[in-house]
């Protein structure tokens, strides 16, 4: 303990960041991580189920009433946790989610066992200690915390801890929305599985605060054609119309759109980029737009996804012998589409793209394909509320001066979509340090820095606290 005390200070050396937590806290914190990261709740071999009930018995033994407790999901490894800690009620609830299921990870891969849970060199390793098990084992803590202080807070506070968001067919945010609303009904949504602090080796640069989210639609292309002997070669070749096709979207990528989060976003990153890339997210910001800047923003991939919807070729799928001519070839265009269009309105776009009417563009969908795609054009962008902004960033300047606030767009896709469908504004906040470029989460030996956790533990209870804070 008192090694990770100096690891802590060296990290934070100079900022307010690490006032340090006590030793019980850290101690609880730490053994419901590692009781978590040591639950398999991989979709394979693994179950949410355990993971559940072992945090329900938590909650159940500081004095939570039981019937304030429920594990419940649509099989039985599939379980999820509801949990209500009791406000006045002045104020509709609040509902916190995180995932409690990973994603797989091979012993063979990793240099320490993927679920044992392993302290090394002022790091906790262990599949999910980036995504999102760290998270999951905070807000348990938080709540253990509450009860134990008897913390009177204006609005009930629900605790969803959910299954199969990594994959798997018993997404559990989806699963308790239509059948369980009663349980889940909340005024807002604060989902841990986004929205850390953005840190270079160990320095806070800002605290990311995800408010917006992009809609994801798969694509599948076909090219068909008679075939034949591939001695008597025509021009008019599946494969090279797919390729062609393929070589056309490259060349097309979409217009560039900002919406009030990624505008905001840019407008307090630039002041903390080094001078080129603070110029060029000024000049995006311009009407029109400066187009030399939006094609050197477009180079860095984060900002690119940022700037405009995106659609990929992920698989390639031709042919059915080295000496025939191919009868069939396919492809899948992955996109990632900006708040505001439709997979529909995208669909059309790529048809236009690849300007070759003998490929079908057919829309997937979990059932297989559809010759349309939906219609649905995403979530309204708006500015996070004062409610929730007001609290995140008193409680991020106390813990990490400095460091700005800054709202995002999601590029990748959370279990907030359900609950945005469901009419409830969503935010991604969770308060964990993680480095730029150390983004583990789905790789190989992930890891949290042990200091960045005890933070995340610190901020939770504070940020909660604020948010409930009686009026
Ligand atoms: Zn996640």
């Amino acid at each position: 303990m008192a090694n990770m005390r100096v690891v802590g200070l060296l990290f934070c050396a100079g900022l307010a960041c690490c006032a340090a937590l006590d030793d019980v806290t850290q101690q609880l914190s730490r053994d419901i991580l590692r009781e978590l990261i040591e639950i398999d709740t991989t979709d394979s071999a693994g179950t949410t189920t355990r993971a559940a009930e072992a945090m329900a018995k938590r909650l159940k033994d500081v004095g939570i009433p039981a019937a304030d407790i429920q594990v419940l999901g649509p099989a039985e490894r599939k379980a999820n946790l509801v949990a209500r800690y009791r406000g006045s009620g002045a104020q509709r609830p609040v509902l916190v989610i995180g995932h409690l299921d990973v994603v797989e990870a091979r012993r063979s891969d990793w240099t320490t066992d993927p679920f044992q849970f392993v302290e090394r060199d002022g790091y906790f390793y262990g599949r999910g200690t980036q995504d999102m098990k760290a998270s999951d084992a905070i807000l348990v803590t938080t709540l253990i915390r509450f009860q134990h202080e008897g913390y009177r807070l204006n609005r009930d506070i629900i605790l969803a801890l959910t299954a199969d968001e990594e994959g798997g067919k018993s997404n559990g945010v989806d699963w308790l929305l239509k059948g369980h609303l009663d349980l889940v009904d909340a005024a807002f949504v604060l989902n841990a599985d986004s929205g850390g602090v953005t840190t270079v080796r160990g320095k806070p640069v800002n605290v990311d605060l995800e408010a917006s989210e992009k809609q994801y639609a798969d694509f599948e292309l076909t090219a068909l054609n008679p075939g034949g002997h591939s001695s008597l070669p025509t021009p008019d070749n599946a494969i090279y119309h797919l390729a062609n096709a393929l070589s056309r979207l490259e060349r097309a990528p979409f217009p560039i759109e900002l919406n009030a989060v990624t505008r905001t976003y840019f407008e307090r990153r630039a002041p903390l980029e080094d001078a080129r890339i603070k110029a060029d997210m000024n000049a995006i910001l311009r009407t029109p737009p400066d187009t030399a800047a939006v094609a050197q923003l477009s180079q860095d991939p984060r900002y690119n996804s940022m700037l405009r919807t995106t659609c990929v070729a992920t698989r390639l799928n031709a042919g059915h012998a080295n000496n025939a001519l191919p009868q069939t070839a396919q492809a899948i265009v992955n996109c990632r589409i900006l708040p505001g269009h439709s997979p529909e309105e995208t669909r059309q776009t790529l048809i236009r793209v690849f300007a070759d009417s003998k490929i079908s563009v057919r829309y997937l969908n979990a059932r297989g394909e559809a010759d349309q795609a939906p219609q649905s054009r995403g979530f309204p962008t708006v500015l996070p509320t004062p409610e929730v902004l007001r609290p995140l960033e008193e409680v991020a300047a106390a813990m990490w001066p400095g460091a700005p606030v800054i709202p995002e767009m999601e590029t990748g896709a959370s279990d907030s979509i359900y609950t945005m469908a469901a009419g409830m504004p969503s935010y991604g906040i969770n308060g964990i340090a993680i480095d730029q470029d150390d983004i583990r989460a789905h790789g190989k030996d992930e890891r949290i820095r042990e200091s960045a956790y005890f933070d995340g533990v610190d901020f939770y209870y504070r940020f909660l606290k604020a948010l409930t804070a009686t009026k």
